[in-house]
């Protein structure tokens, strides 16, 4: 007949088991885990350092360097149950803006394709030196 320490003892012994197996699986999760955070850091770090020239001052800025401008529309109430609210516009109807003050249109840039390509990868806080906020209309 089984005790209940007889039991408790068995329980135990099983979770070991199941551990056992599960175990490797967590640190290979863990490591890569690692793997795709590091490689994430670097690819964003990459982003940051592409560079464009500005047609002004003539510096050549890195993306890290610059403010992103997001534009939005303003969205008025429909109905009656309907808040307005601001929708941000599409990343080429974006601006990219130099410290010295000149902006550039997304959408007119020569290198349009490349750059929305770069800068839709991550959050534009985090490529940017800063995101400021225009209304189009
Ligand atoms: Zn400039």
């Amino acid at each position: 007949m089984e005790t209940n320490i007889e039991i408790s003892q068995e329980l135990k012994t099983t979770l070991e088991k199941w551990k056992e197996k599960l175990d490797p699986f967590d640190e290979k999760i863990e490591s890569l885990e690692k793997d795709i955070a590091e490689q994430k850091k670097e690819k964003l770090e990459t982003i940051r350092n592409f560079t464009i020239n500005c047609l002004r001052c003539g510096k050549i800025n890195k993306f890290s360097e610059l403010a992103f401008v997001q534009v939005y529309d303003y969205v008025a109430p429909s109905g009656c149950m309907d808040g307005d609210y601001n929708k941000d516009c599409k990343d080429e109807l974006c601006h990219l803006k130099c410290f010295c003050g000149a902006g550039y249109y997304i959408y007119n840039m020569a290198e349009k394709k490349a750059m929305l390509y770069a800068i839709g990868q991550f959050p534009k806080e985090l490529v940017f030196n800063s995101v400021e906020r225009k209304r189009r209309y």
